[in-house]
């Protein structure tokens, strides 16, 4: 295996220093550093982050490989910056078995491009009716530990109070997507002023709100974690405060687009902007940053979601909900949050890799750059500039909301366990 010399990178944004990548380790970090017969890339200028860890990413395969497949999903992932993803669970068949999460497993490490963990569906086919095969999920070669129907909520309390209690025997996670189905019918946007204007019907914030506060007090009644997909509500965001402030095991967490879109977008009624859940109001989206700044919610997940042009491409009505995102998404983050001065890359390298890897509970990932950690890092240039193209993405889908927008900062080299995976901003 080849010896990685990466010289003078600011750690964390931080004090320049050499970091020797040995036999899948940090071996040594430190000024100055020389190894004979070590490949030897210059970092000067580019911050060193642990490797990136998505808790929500749709990778389609199995059944949609028109949209995405394991192969192009974790070629995106790299490109990003990501070193593991968490795969969604409503694919066709739906991972609702160990031998579904395993082929996702299984496919994930024939790529190569980083650690794929498949997450397990809550209930059979995503259908709300009856627990899937929990147990056997977590006792599968894929180790499954977090389990979601997202993109459908578990909206019956009895099964999701089920399901919270199954996980506890192996320390797995209830996933929600938290949307009321029955307030959220045939919904297109976001429920307030703009969506009378724009004749769409209404996605209340109530929807989202009222499940998560049900949850939070079920996962507290049973003793089990709960984690909160996609948060996009201020209203969400007190309620997982005071969860949090009454020793609730939750987290949470928030999309990029949420960090940075509003619903103004929608008045061009361009299907790009088509979300679930929709893009909110600008107080909203204060409030998210707010809350990931003060850590309420944990981590950044993208929720990547691709989808073919003739599913998009149509009119408001008829599109499908979703945007990719793994691309762009330490560029959106740098966006909102750190060039706001709400976080720093610090804050950045626990919202995006030590959290999410630890509500994953992922061993080898999400660890400090520290001698004797596993060699999974990415080093990002934050004074680059550029504008995005979708042609020019690994994934297989083109569905970006920042198309022609100038971002900031671009993803240089990844590596996992100390083979680079992305090298000069390109698949390795
Ligand atoms: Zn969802």
């Amino acid at each position: 295996m080849t010896t990685w010399l990466i010289k003078g990178a600011r750690i964390l944004g931080g004090e320049a220093a050499d970091l020797l990548l040995a036999d899948g380790r940090i071996a040594q970090i430190g000024r100055g550093l020389s190894e004979a017969g070590a490949q030897v890339l210059d970092a000067d200028g580019l911050v060193a982050l642990p490797g990136l860890v998505d808790l929500h990413t749709h990778l389609r395969e199995p059944g949609r490989e028109d949209a995405e497949t394991v192969e192009t999903g974790t070629q995106a992932a790299a490109l990003g910056g990501f070193t593991a993803v968490h795969a969604m669970a409503n694919t066709d068949p739906v991972a609702d078995t160990a031998g579904v999460v395993e082929q996702v497993w299984r496919l994930g490490r024939e790529a190569g491009h980083c650690d794929v963990h498949p997450v397990g569906a809550v209930t059979v086919g995503l259908a709300g009716e009856r627990l899937a095969e929990l147990g056997a999920m977590a006792d599968s070669a894929a180790r499954v530990r977090v389990f979601s129907d997202d993109g459908k909520c578990v909206s019956d309390a009895v099964l999701m109070r089920r399901a919270l209690e199954y996980v506890k025997a192996f320390d797995g996670v209830i996933a929600q997507h938290a949307q009321e189905p029955r307030l959220t019918e045939d919904a297109q946007m976001n429920e307030g002023e703009l969506s009378g204007v724009l004749g769409l019907r209404g996605w209340p914030a109530v929807a989202e709100e009222a499940i998560i506060a049900r949850d939070v007090l079920l996962a507290a009644h049973v003793g089990s974690r709960l984690h909160v997909c996609h948060v996009s509500t201020a209203g969400s965001v007190e309620i997982i405060r005071w969860a949090k402030s009454r020793g609730c095991n939750v987290t949470a967490e928030v999309t990029p687009h949420h960090l940075l879109l509003t619903e103004q977008l929608v008045a061009t009624y361009d299907p790009v902007y088509k979300v679930n859940p929709p893009l909110r109001t600008q107080e909203d989206v204060q409030a998210l940053r707010a809350a990931l700044a003060d850590g309420t919610i944990d981590a950044v997940a993208t929720d990547h979601a691709p989808h073919p042009a003739e599913d998009k491409d149509c009119e408001w009505a008829a599109a499908a909900m979703g945007m990719i995102g793994l691309e762009t998404a330490l560029s959106v983050v740098q966006e909102a949050m750190v060039e706001t001065g709400l976080l720093d890359w610090a804050g950045v390298a626990d919202r995006m890799s030590y959290r999410p890897a630890r509500i994953g509970r992922l061993a080898e990932q999400g660890q400090p750059l520290a001698p004797g950690a596993p060699a999974n890092l990415t080093l990002y240039d934050p004074s680059a500039r550029w504008t995005v193209d979708p042609s020019a993405f690994a994934s297989r889908s083109r569905n970006t909301p920042y198309q022609g927008m100038t971002l900031p900062g671009r993803v240089v080299a990844t590596f996992l366990r100390g083979r680079p995976t992305v090298l000069d901003g390109k698949i390795a």
